[in-house]
């Protein structure tokens, strides 16, 4: 009712460089107001100073006029921007989403490894959660469950090593049908920790994504530097599936499948896009990986792939380089490693690129130590990148982490045209931040810091960060899911 009032007395202003406007034309008064801002919307191009009117969690105004509020931010010398879309992180408990909203996240997605339980995962978050949250139906997990295999996160067993039998696939099958039918809200794949996977059984699972019009989220099956195990083969892999069964492909942290090569793989998905393919792609600004050491991304054969040797990887827990020996010894025990092997030189060409989103694929904190992706990422684009070394500029680079990843789910779950845009209408998910101090603090000694700079969060119109402090006892976040069809 109040909404239909407020929306009765919008005055649409047709501004001379054509953005559109809403101002309310009345002393309507507001829940939140965020005052004198830099507005910057990736959408319609804004980028001016702005009064941005709140209520009922959506966007109702967006002003050159001051605003009338109950609660008043001063933004003054902050950009106000759409709030972040992490397309893929790991990390899907209460303390990651703390490290986020410092890293201006209002939607954390867990869509490369994905869930078994789409129901089961939603009902877990669900009004307990400070940020949006959402997940894929996982290649990876469902086919652990239908083959037994015996580790949590990622597989060791049958589902890493041993192809499927008939009845196991059409088993599979059905687990990704019956996520899709529960909301998820894309398919997610790891065919490299799932190797021997056929090419077939990958064929089939983009079937089953092309029919509920899901974004493929793959790690692809190689990330090598070596023929015949490439990035670029397994680039060709999947672009193959996508071509052929009409599924929309997105190939995560495309820098650690591309490793040197990466110009060469964004350029192949630039070319499958220029050609009508749904293609897409991300990546994280940090030169190095990070997975489970027991995964099969570490079976024989690992140093050729990636193009490493030992003293390259890093036991997260000691922060200490591997030798032959420590890698055995950890690979028996279990744990994340953090792998440094992306060229700067790549690292730098993905981020600065406009077509490649940006995602941290940040890690379950189980430690005190982890990769610093998933509490940095966002800053250190916008600090390092954007500010310092000035690889691209701000506009671009906030496209990246709104607009585009918005847009890569909006098909499949409508619910994301109101994402990743100030517009009247969309939902009050937005990062205020100072273009001048943001900064990723997280680092590989010390992982477990607030990145610095971001000064307001809001999820759904609610303030989950205040003048850079997290609220407490507040939880906004909604579930970012498909619409349900059962
Ligand atoms: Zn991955």
């Amino acid at each position: 009712m109040e909404i239909a009032a407020i929306a009765t007395v919008l005055v649409v202003i047709a501004l001379s460089w054509g953005v559109r406007e809403e101002v309310a034309a009345d002393d309507e008064k507001y829940d939140v107001v965020i005052a004198n801002g830099r507005v910057m919307d990736p959408e319609s191009g804004l980028d001016a100073v702005r009064n941005v009117g709140i209520s009922g969690g959506k966007i109702r105004a967006i002003s050159a006029n001051p605003l009338a509020g109950k609660t008043t931010m001063d933004a003054r010398g902050l950009v106000v921007a759409p709030g972040f879309i992490d397309l893929h992180e790991h990390g899907q408990e209460p303390r990651n989403y703390q490290f986020q909203a410092h890293d201006g996240v209002t939607t954390s997605l867990e869509l490369e490894r994905g869930t078994a339980d789409v129901r089961g995962w939603y009902a877990q978050r669900e009004g307990k959660s400070l940020i949006n949250f959402g997940v894929s139906i996982g290649h990876i997990p469902v086919r652990m469950k239908v083959m037994h295999d015996p580790s949590t996160f990622l597989p060791t067993g049958d589902a890493a090593h041993r192809e499927a039998t008939a009845e196991e696939l059409a088993e599979i099958s059905a687990d990704m049908e019956k996520g899709f039918r529960e909301g998820a809200l894309a398919e997610g794949m790891g065919v490299n920790y799932t190797a021997a996977a056929t090419h077939w059984e990958i064929v089939e699972m983009f079937k089953i994504a092309a029919r509920y019009h899901a974004s493929v989220h793959v790690h692809l099956r190689y990330g090598g530097l070596k023929e015949p195990t490439t990035g670029l083969a397994a680039l060709e892999e999947v672009l193959a599936a996508a071509a052929t069964t009409g599924a929309p492909l997105h190939v995560v942290h495309i820098t650690s499948m591309g490793l040197k090569y990466t110009p060469e793989l964004i350029s192949m998905v630039e070319g499958a896009q220029r050609h009508g393919l749904d293609v897409t792609t991300e990546c994280y600004p940090y030169t190095a990986g990070s997975t489970a050491l027991e995964s099969a991304i570490f079976d024989p054969g690992w140093q050729e792939n990636m193009g490493i040797t030992y003293k390259d990887v890093q036991w997260a827990e000691t922060g200490e380089r591997l030798t032959a020996e420590t890698f055995e010894k950890y690979r028996k025990k279990g744990g994340i490693a953090i792998i440094h092997s992306i060229p700067e030189e790549a690292a730098r060409a993905a981020v600065a690129n406009p077509m490649v989103m940006i995602a941290s694929d940040g890690m379950p904190i189980t430690g005190s130590k982890v990769h610093p992706r998933g509490q940095g990422t966002f800053s250190r684009v916008l600090g390092h990148y954007v500010r310092e070394e000035k690889a691209l500029d701000l506009m671009t680079a906030l496209r990246k982490m709104t607009l585009m990843p918005a847009q890569r789910l909006e098909k499949r779950a409508p619910a994301f045209k109101d994402k990743g845009r100030i517009r009247v209408g969309a939902d009050a998910d937005i990062t205020v931040f100072d273009p001048e101090r943001v900064i990723d603090k997280a680092t590989y000694a010390d992982p477990l810091e607030y990145s610095q700079g971001i000064q307001f969060v809001f999820v759904h119109g609610v303030a989950v960060l205040k003048d850079g402090k997290l609220a407490e006892g507040v939880f906004p976040g909604r579930a970012a899911r498909a619409p349900i069809s059962e």
